[in-house]
């Protein structure tokens, strides 16, 4: 079987979807900027300030570290690690980060009918998308697996801050969600830090603080699903201050076999990629943990029942990009994006 890996995510996304038009010079305040790696992606912050500017970016940046030892499936000693290590055992005490973003993750669960579900741990490791170790594993491997996933089967404690997995094997990954957590607590330290205007770029997902520095609106490039490394690497250009805007898309890890895309967003109910006709699903929203895991569960759902499940929800925006290039988005984008590539058609919802 021919099995060619086209590209690891977090290699893919070191360019700048942002488009930053003016230096914050002008204004009396430095552009200050930071690139790290951590939570498995790469990361660009961009802010205009002063001398105690460096001090806040420290501290925010200081977080995401925490963050990311406390919630990555990966990191030995880690809340996950320990929640994962004691499923069918015992309950988990974690720390209140944890317990947010699990019981958010949760909340999501329940509004998308389990199209978003943390549990989908055995089934990321099953497949192993984006390892050298990926393969398309059997029927009955997939059934076998499947049995461990089940959002239902986490159990939280939210006096003694306990997080359960009812079953033995089970495991959660908050690769759909934790990012956005992180992002949100980052622009809160540096929001109470005094900055007024910046950016925070952490792989697909972006969120703004204010507007650029001389008051017009960010601009914020949506990436070409299928882009190749030629021309422009987004198909649209999104204008918002003070939101959050990220993508899930099929382009971001993925594997080829046999002329079939395997990707890394799993369908709960079938263990296989989805396959929902969308190459990409941006979600517009005031925070990113919302807009992280309502790209996943949206991209998981299709439109249409993308779409009953925003209605439920205040302030949610959405960019749908088909597999034939028609980009759907909300009503409220109309006149805040503009489709710069040709192939890409602009349509507005029913
Ligand atoms: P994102 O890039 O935010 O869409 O998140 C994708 C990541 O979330 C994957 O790499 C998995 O770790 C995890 N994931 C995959 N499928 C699901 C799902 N249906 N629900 C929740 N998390 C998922
Ligand atoms: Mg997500």
């Amino acid at each position: 079987m021919n099995i060619r890996l086209k590209k690891l995510g977090f290699f893919s996304v070191v360019v700048i979807l942002l488009l930053i038009l003016q230096s914050g010079c002008m204004y009396n305040q430095n552009e200050i900027k930071r690139d790290l790696f951590a939570l498995n992606t790469i990361i660009n912050i961009t802010v205009y300030g002063n001398k105690t500017t460096e001090k806040v970016l420290d501290e925010a940046i200081g977080r995401l570290y925490e963050i990311e030892n406390r919630m990555s499936a990966t990191i030995s000693g880690s809340d996950v690690e320990l929640i994962n290590i004691n499923a069918g055992k015992i309950p988990v005490k974690v720390h209140d980060d944890t317990f947010f973003v699990v019981q958010k993750a949760l909340e999501y669960s329940e509004i998308t009918d389990g199209a978003f579900d943390i549990s989908i741990y055995p089934l990321v490791k099953l497949w192993d998308i984006g390892s050298y170790t990926r393969k398309v594993p059997s029927e009955e491997e997939i059934t076998k697996t499947l049995e461990l996933v089940d959002y239902k089967k986490i159990k939280l404690d939210v006096d003694e801050r306990t997080v359960y997995l009812e079953k033995e094997g089970m495991a959660i990954d908050l690769g759909g969600i934790a990012k956005g957590y992180a992002i949100d607590e980052v622009k809160g330290i540096l929001k109470r830090g005094g900055i007024k205007h910046g950016i925070i770029y952490m792989g697909g997902d972006i969120s703004v603080i204010g507007s650029k520095p001389d008051s017009t609106h960010w601009r914020i490039g949506i990436q070409d699903p299928r882009y190749d490394n030629e021309g422009t690497r987004y198909f649209a250009v999104v204008e918002k201050s003070d939101r959050s805007i990220v993508t899930s898309g099929d382009y971001e890890r993925y594997m080829e076999v046999d002329g079939v895309r395997y990707h890394h967003i799993f369908h709960p109910h079938t263990g296989y990629p989805v396959d929902s006709n969308l190459m990409s699903l941006t979600v517009v929203a005031q925070t990113s943990i919302d807009a992280d895991a309502l790209s996943t569960a949206l991209f998981v759902l299709g439109v249409d029942d993308g779409l009953n499940v925003i209605e439920e929800l205040n302030e949610i925006d959405i960019v749908a990009v088909t597999k034939d290039k028609k980009v759907y988005f909300s009503k409220r984008l109309e006149n805040k994006i503009n489709i710069v590539k040709d192939d890409y058609e602009k349509r507005l919802f029913e």
